[in-house]
């Protein structure tokens, strides 16, 4: 009996062509509501204090580099696109004088600046950047620096920000 009620309301179903009018209530309920579609790059959606972007290497208010080239940053990279040389400076400590991102190699997991412990390798809120030449995407010390030079006040903020939901 109960097969036999599914077959006629199957057969209903398709005598009607219940699926198109369901489909086409669907779109009907779409058409006037509210459209959420952005016009980027004039509108942007909002971002995390979370946001895993461009890497950046953070300084001290003092000038001096965060990072101590303790290499964990480069051990827990999954992409192994982080490579770090380093040397002692003649005042005892220990700084780099290499340090290469790969960025297409990087799969912005953000486990490096997990890893880091003095918060020296961030990922940044910056996601528009493109290369021009072959090896841009290899961004260096000096560019890793540059980005965290130019953000610092952003960087600090977000990570306040990330502190209090912790
Ligand atoms: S975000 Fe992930 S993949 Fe990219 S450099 Fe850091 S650890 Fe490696
Ligand atoms: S960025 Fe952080 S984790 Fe990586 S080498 Fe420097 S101090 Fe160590």
């Amino acid at each position: 009996m109960a097969q036999r009620l599914h077959l006629v309301r199957r057969y209903l179903k398709t005598f009607l062509l219940w699926e198109l009018v369901a489909g086409l209530a669907e779109t009907g309920r779409h058409l006037f509501a509210r459209k959420i579609t952005v016009q980027y790059p004039e509108e942007k959606t909002p971002q995390s204090p979370r946001f895993r972007g461009l890497h950046a290497l953070r300084r001290y208010p003092n000038g001096e580099e965060r990072c101590i080239a303790c290499k964990l940053c480069e051990a827990v990279c999954p992409a192994v696109c982080i490579t770090i040389e380093s040397e002692q400076r003649s005042d005892g400590t220990r700084r780099t004088t290499r340090y290469d991102i790969d960025l297409f190699k990087c799969v912005y997991c953000g486990f490096c600046e997990e890893a880091c412990p003095v918060d020296a390798v961030v990922l940044t809120r910056v996601f528009e950047f493109h290369f021009e030449s072959r090896g841009n995407q290899v961004i260096d010390k000096e560019g890793l620096l540059a980005v965290g030079d130019r953000m610092e006040s952003g960087i600090a903020a977000d990570r306040a920000a990330d502190a209090r939901y912790r």
